[in-house]
């Protein structure tokens, strides 16, 4: 496909000032004769899901709460690998991996580093994107963008020519429907709503789901709870779990307090979590946008990141099993080097070729291809690759993980000045 050519400054309406809404306005700023930035965030700060909130349900606006952030969280990423590549801050070595306040703050610092905050209009809210075709060539493709202002409630329509999305993708609970849940009358709530543990203190607890929430709020609600069960039908784990806390098979149905387990088994319990992750959405495309959500599987979509239809609209952060800081900082800069000629797209049978390996459980799960998938985007646009230490560490503290759940975030983590040398010391 040919790139896009134009005289004038390209209106770029961004959603979201969480991490990756920061990153694009981060690089859009590094631009100013060419871009002109509007980012849009429903809260009243930065931060995104890295905002703690006590509250669930929801919000002053009658929005459901974003955050999905519990008070006692760690990451479960070295914080040295959680910085910008532009913007090395977090250097913590022990423990490695730090609080939801540490990362906040960074985001803090990031906005304030780069004069972020000029660019963001909080309160307002993204109700629809609509294309608008002015022809067949879709370089001419400007969007109606509907915002909310949620102080005012007024509703306003504004033109654009790009759009980046950053809406996060943790937001909106997945819950299956299990046979027989209507009869349990115990405690049940999704992760996205779990805050605290101490509520569990004595009781017998269900976690369904052994992902890296399921896994962490069951460590976390051990030091309160009688006994935690694991629920799940993956492999089993080869990790050291709390002594009151046991893997058992997925739930196949339930009995008022009694849990049938995928293998027979019967469990009785006085509180269920869902740790079954979260829905994309994507609510304020309209049909027009000719994106959908299957399955998780937004599509279609060239390398995860570009709506093939609209190649001027991108989505952020959708690949799972990465590190998403870094990977927005090369997305973004893909995209914009797109917008500003420097990049091509493959033709658009290639493009839905790629989008086509797109699948599974994950759809958009990278794993151990985030590092090409970076540095293709690096070498697009000529701008420096990822540095190695990210690879080297990243697998690392994962290899620690695998069998030490209880510890892999207390590790010491160090990176030497040579940039490749990393020691995780337990
Ligand atoms: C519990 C939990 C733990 C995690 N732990 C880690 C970790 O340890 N390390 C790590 O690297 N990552 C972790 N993550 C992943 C985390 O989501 C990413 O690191 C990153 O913060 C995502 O940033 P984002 O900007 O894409 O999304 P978000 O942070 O969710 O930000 C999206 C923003 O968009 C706004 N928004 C949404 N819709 C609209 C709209 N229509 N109009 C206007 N604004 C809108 C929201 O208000 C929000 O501010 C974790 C996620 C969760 C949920």
């Amino acid at each position: 496909m040919a790139a896009i050519t134009s005289r004038k400054k390209i209106r770029i309406c961004v959603i979201g000032a969480g991490a990756a809404g920061l990153c694009a306005a981060r690089h859009l700023s590094r631009d100013l004769e060419k871009f002109e930035a509007a980012v849009f965030e429903q809260d009243a700060t930065i931060g995104g899901t890295w905002i703690y909130n006590d509250n669930i349900s929801i919000d002053n606006n009658n929005y459901p709460i974003h955050t999905s952030m519990y008070k006692n969280l760690r990451t479960n990423i070295p914080l040295k690998l959680m910085n910008f590549p532009d913007f090395q801050l977090m250097d913590q070595k022990r423990p490695s991996c730090g609080t939801h306040e540490q990362v906040l703050n960074y985001l803090h610092d990031y906005a304030n580093h780069f004069q972020l905050l000029q660019y963001i209009q909080f309160n307002t809210k993204i109700q629809s994107i609509k294309p608008q075709m002015n022809s067949e060539n879709w370089q001419q493709t400007t969007f109606k963008v509907t915002i909310e202002h949620l102080n005012t409630q007024i509703i306003e329509d504004q033109i654009f020519d790009a759009i980046i999305i950053c809406n996060g993708h943790f937001s909106t609970p997945k819950i299956p429907v299990i046979i027989g849940i209507e009869t349990f009358s115990g405690d049940s709530m999704h992760s996205h709503d779990y805050r605290t543990p101490e509520k569990y203190e004595n009781k017998i607890v269900i976690i369904l789901g052994a992902g890296f929430s399921g896994i962490d709020i069951g460590v976390e609600i051990s030091d309160y709870a009688q006994h935690v069960y694991l629920s799940h039908n993956n492999s089993r784990l080869i990790t050291v779990l709390p002594l009151n806390m046991t893997e058992v098979q997925g739930i196949e149905s339930i009995n008022g307090n009694n849990f049938i387990l995928n293998d027979g088994t019967i469990i009785i319990a006085d509180a269920l979590i869902y740790c079954t992750g979260y829905h994309i959405t994507l609510p304020f495309l309209t049909d027009e946008c000719r994106i959908k959500v299957i399955d998780n599987r937004v599509t279609p979509l060239y390398k995860h990141l570009i709506n093939i239809e609209h190649p001027k609209m991108a989505i952020i952060g959708l690949p799972s099993h990465s590190i998403p800081f870094p990977l927005f900082h090369y997305q973004v800069q893909y995209f914009l080097g797109l917008l500003l000629n420097r990049v091509n797209l493959p033709s658009k049978d290639k493009m839905l070729e790629d989008d086509n390996l797109n699948g599974g459980k994950y759809p958009h799960k990278l794993g151990q291809n985030q590092w090409d998938y970076n540095n293709y985007f690096a070498n697009a646009v000529g701008v420096d690759k990822l540095p190695i230490f990210y690879e080297i560490g990243y697998n690392a503290v994962y290899s620690i993980r695998l069998t030490n759940v209880l510890q892999y975030k207390d590790t010491e983590f160090i990176v030497e000045d040579d940039g490749e040398t990393v020691h995780v010391n337990i």
